[in-house]
């Protein structure tokens, strides 16, 4: 039995229409904030992920799909959203007209240990929105990642922010945490010591529960800001009050990617048995420069679909398509049930001709489809010239069935349908 690589799934069924929904609803409201739709490259040349996420990650330096391609380049399948949109931005010079939003959406890969709500290949939707730097815009832009939550059903979860300051506060921040952790290099993990040499920042990131033990006492991050980094975030805080966006401080949030600086922030579950993030994001300062492109600010954030799908409930997406099933009785009907089928589908009602098998089985298909209405023609339909309509959900035997004249069933099968 052929099967997909490890950490990856075919998506289709239930799981199909909860993404599609997903993606669509969180367009309409992205719409709204005057977003447009961008899809970049699935791949990309590998300095494009290093440049942008940082090489000292995790992402670049553990999870990424790199290859060389048949020319002897280095590619690499997209880890995240962010880089090639950005990239796409410059390569394209979009920022000849400030602000540019755009929303993406689409498959990214990293080579991480699969679990519940991890994959190798997972789907996320997001957005960037490039141009204003401001707390108004970026109250604006965790307000728009709210609204689509609640657009899609989602109305459980917390917002947590931070600000990963400006490149003062970090200096000086960076310094005093690398005194504190060096205090306590020993009992780091093996890779939260290196990166206490490469990037300490990201120590505060590990999953490691000595790590995390050890992280819960170090120095915090507004105790370093400067002057400005200070005002910034206590407005984006105050905005998103004003906002009557309900939010928590999280001291030690600094996500997983190198390129953040001011508004940090991140989406997480309240309720369920799924706890990890659902998404984040955050503002950039110097990510366009790293492609050699105007210095422009930009934030952004983006969701992981599967995660997303984990907190939709089944019930809703079992398919709401309500379809009549055409059913000859015999091999003798077909050609009429067929002419009946193709009127239907003329009529835009959505049909189904059910030829092959017995009665009994092309009944359990019926069923089976979700099919609403059955249009029954055997021997005494053909003759009188009529359709026996049978209405699969109801329990009523008298008002189970009805012989309906074959030119009026058109008419009928709308009403019915309209008033189910
Ligand atoms: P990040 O780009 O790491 O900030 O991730 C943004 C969101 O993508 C996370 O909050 C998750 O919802 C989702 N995500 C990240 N990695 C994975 C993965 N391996 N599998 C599924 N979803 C993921």
């Amino acid at each position: 039995m052929f099967r997909p690589p490890r950490g990856m799934k075919d998506l289709y069924g239930i799981d199909f229409r909860k993404y599609d929904y997903i993606v669509r609803t969180a367009q309409k409201v992205a719409e709204k904030y005057g977003y447009e739709m961008i899809s970049a490259p699935i791949i990309e040349h590998t300095e494009v992920f290093q440049r942008a996420i940082g090489d000292n990650t995790d992402i670049a330096s553990k999870e990424m799909y790199t290859f060389l391609d048949k020319g002897g380049d280095s590619i690499t399948l997209r880890p995240e959203g962010t880089a090639g949109v950005i990239r796409a931005i410059v390569t394209n010079s979009l920022t000849q007209n400030l602000p540019v939003r755009l929303m993406y959406y689409g498959e990214m890969f990293r080579y991480d240990r699969p679990q519940k709500g991890r994959y190798r290949q997972f789907r996320q939707l997001g957005v960037e929105y490039l141009g204003d730097k401001s707390p108004y815009t970026d109250s604006i832009t965790i307000a728009t990642a709210s609204e689509i939550l609640n657009a899609i059903g989602i109305f459980d979860f917390e917002i947590l922010v931070n600000s990963l300051g400006d490149d003062e506060t970090r200096e000086a921040y960076i310094k005093a945490i690398v005194k504190y952790f060096s205090r306590h290099k020993n009992r780091l993990s093996q890779d939260s010591q290196i990166r206490l040499q490469k990037n300490p920042l990201r120590i505060l990131d590990s999953k490691d529960r000595g790590d995390i033990e050890i992280c819960s006492m170090a120095p915090r991050i507004m105790d370093y800001f400067s002057k400005d980094a200070g005002n910034y975030f206590d407005k984006v805080c105050e905005l998103l009050e004003k906002y009557g966006v309900k939010y928590e401080v999280d001291p030690f949030l600094v996500r997983g990617l190198d390129y953040y600086s001011h508004t940090a922030f991140e989406f997480k579950p309240t309720k369920g048995e799924y706890k990890d993030s659902i998404g984040g994001g955050g503002r950039y300062d110097k990510l366009l420069s790293q492609f050699n492109g105007p210095d422009v600010s930009g934030i952004g954030f983006a969701f992981g679909i599967e995660r997303l799908m984990l907190l939709l409930d089944n019930q809703k997406f079992k398919g709401n398509i309500r379809r009549v099933a055409v059913t000859p009785v015999t091999d003798k009907e077909n050609d009429i049930a067929f002419e009946l089928f193709k009127t239907l589908h003329a009529c835009d009602i959505a049909a189904e001709f059910l030829h092959v098998g017995n009665l009994s089985k092309k009944m359990k298909v019926a069923d089976r489809l979700n099919c609403e209405i059955t249009l029954l023609i055997g021997e005494n339909e053909r003759a009188n010239g009529t359709v026996t309509v049978k209405f699969m959900n109801v329990a009523d035997e008298a008002r189970k069935t009805k012989e309906v004249n074959i030119n009026e069933i058109v008419g009928f099968i709308k009403y019915a349908l309209e008033r189910s």
